[in-house]
C-alpha cells in the first residue's frame, strides 16, 4: 500500500484545521457499497442530508451540495450572483480571504479590499464599523456583494457576522453578503438565517469531520433573484437545476455517494450531541490549548481575546525561531502534523486545530508533542503548556459528560 507502510505505530495526529480526523463511525459508513444515484434508496439519503444540513446551518432555505471542495463553493456563491465586472467588497482577514480575492478577480469581478491595517492586519476579526463607512459611501449602490470569512483558518480569528448584517442594514446597502464558513460551521456557531446571510459557502473536511470532497452554498431568497439575473458563466455550479432536482431527493449530475453516506453520518454524530453542546467542546478545546499557549510563554496569533477561534489556535514562534523548522521535528519525531503558517505568516507561526474528532487525550497528546518539539528546537519556554492544559481539562468539565459511570 503506497507510502502508508511507512506510518508508525498507532494513530498519526492529524492536528491541522482540516481535514480533520475523521471518526471510524464515519469511515465506516463510507464503505457501504455504492448504489445507484437515480435509484429509489438515494432519494430517501438524498434527502436526508439535505433536510439534516438546513439545521446544521441553521436555515430554512436549501442547502446546495456540490462534489468538489470549498474552492468550488466559493466560485459558485461569485458565479450564481454576479455579474462581470460588478465591484464587490472583500475583506482581508487572513490568507484565506486573500484567496478568495483572487479567485474573484480572475472571474472578471471588480474587487475592493478592506482590513485591519499595519502589523494588526492578520490578527483581528471584520471590523464592521469598516464596512459601514465603506457602504455608506457607495450612494449609487454599485457594490454588490460584500464578502467576509466567518473562521478564517489562517490565523484563528472568528469575525462577528450578526455584527457585519447590522452594519450593512445600518448603512441602507442592498448589497449581498456572502459569508465563508467553510471551517467555523460544526465547530463554532453560525447561523445562516437569524445572521441575514445572503449565501453561506462551507466545506467537508474541517467541522463536518468528513474527508475533503463535498462544499456547500445556502442561498437567501434575496440570492436566489439574484441569481436569475446575474450573468457571470455558470453551469456546473448553477443552482436552479440542482434545488429543482433536490425537491425529489436527486441531483443533476453523479453525487458523491460515500461522502453523502459519511455525512448522513457526521449530521447524526452532530445532531444526537446538540449543536450547542458540540460549539461548547470546541470552545473548551480551545481554552485548554490557549492556556498551554500561555503557559510556554508565546503570543497567539488571535490578538482579540472575545474572537479566539474555537476551531484551532495560532501560535506565533519567538523572533528567529521558523515555526515550520518546529513543526517539522514534531512531524518527525513524534508523528504529528501541525498546520502551517500560510502566506505572510510562513515561518511565523503554526496553528494546532482542535476540530473534528478530537477529545481531552488526544488533544494532551498534541499538545505534549508541541512541547517536545519547541524544546527540541531549542525555543525558551516560560513554564509547561502540557501541566497548564492538564489543569485546564481537569478542573473544567465537559458540558455535555462523554461516558457516564458504569
Ligand atoms: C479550507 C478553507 C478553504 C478552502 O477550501 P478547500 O476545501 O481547500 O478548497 C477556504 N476558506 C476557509 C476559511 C478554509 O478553511
Amino acid at each position: 500500500m503506497l507510502m502508508l507502510d511507512f506510518h508508525p505505530t498507532g494513530r498519526h495526529f492529524l492536528q491541522i484545521p482540516g481535514p480533520s480526523p475523521v471518526p471510524d463511525r464515519i469511515l465506516r459508513a463510507m464503505s457501504l457499497p455504492t448504489i445507484d444515484h437515480r435509484g429509489p434508496e438515494f432519494a430517501v439519503l438524498g434527502l436526508k442530508v439535505l433536510a439534516d444540513m438546513r439545521k446544521i446551518f441553521q436555515t430554512s432555505q436549501p442547502v446546495i451540495i456540490y462534489p468538489a471542495s470549498g474552492t468550488g463553493a466559493w466560485e459558485a456563491a461569485l458565479v450564481n450572483t454576479l455579474s462581470a465586472g460588478d465591484p464587490v467588497l472583500m475583506y482581508e482577514t487572513g490568507h484565506f480571504a486573500a484567496l478568495w480575492q483572487k479567485l474573484a478577480a480572475r472571474l472578471g469581478l471588480k474587487t475592493e479590499v478592506i482590513g485591519t491595517p499595519g502589523a494588526q492586519a492578520w490578527r483581528h476579526g471584520v471590523q464592521a464599523s469598516l464596512i459601514e463607512e465603506r457602504l455608506k459611501l457607495d450612494t449609487q449602490h454599485s457594490i454588490k456583494a460584500v464578502c467576509v470569512v466567518h473562521n478564517e483558518t489562517s490565523t484563528g480569528v472568528t469575525s462577528n457576522i450578526a455584527a457585519v448584517r447590522r452594519a450593512m442594514d445600518a448603512a441602507r446597502h442592498p448589497a449581498l453578503l456572502l459569508v465563508d464558513t467553510i471551517s467555523g460551521l460544526a465547530s463554532a456557531d453560525y447561523r445562516h438565517d437569524e445572521w441575514g446571510v445572503d449565501v453561506s459557502i462551507s466545506g467537508s473536511q474541517k467541522g463536518l469531520m468528513l474527508p475533503p470532497g463535498i462544499s456547500f452554498n445556502v442561498p437567501s431568497a434575496k440570492a436566489i433573484e439574484a441569481s436569475k439575473k446575474a450573468t457571470l458563466p455558470k453551469a456546473f455550479w448553477a443552482w436552479d437545476e440542482i434545488i429543482e432536482m433536490n425537491k425529489a431527493g436527486y441531483w443533476p449530475s453523479t453525487p458523491n455517494t460515500n461522502l453523502l453516506y459519511a455525512l448522513s453520518e457526521s449530521c447524526d454524530m452532530l445532531l444526537e450531541h446538540g449543536l450547542q453542546a458540540v460549539f461548547a467542546r470546541h470552545q473548551r478545546w480551545g481554552e485548554g490549548v490557549r492556556a498551554a499557549v500561555k503557559a510556554w510563554g508565546l503570543q497567539i496569533q488571535c490578538a482579540d481575546a472575545s474572537l479566539y477561534s474555537p476551531v484551532l489556535t495560532g501560535v506565533m514562534t519567538p523572533e528567529g525561531v521558523d515555526a515550520d523548522a518546529v513543526r517539522k521535528i514534531i512531524y518527525q519525531r513524534f508523528d504529528c502534523s501541525l498546520g502551517t503558517g500560510l502566506g505572510k505568516v510562513k515561518g511565523r507561526m503554526f496553528r494546532i486545530g482542535h476540530l473534528g474528532d478530537c477529545n481531552d487525550l488526544t488533544l494532551m497528546a498534541a499538545l505534549s508533542g508541541c512541547e517536545m518539539g519547541l524544546k527540541l528546537s531549542g525555543v525558551k519556554l516560560a513554564g509547561s503548556g502540557v501541566l497548564a492544559a492538564m489543569d485546564h481539562f481537569s478542573s473544567h468539565a465537559a458540558v455535555v459528560p462523554e461516558r457516564r459511570a458504569a
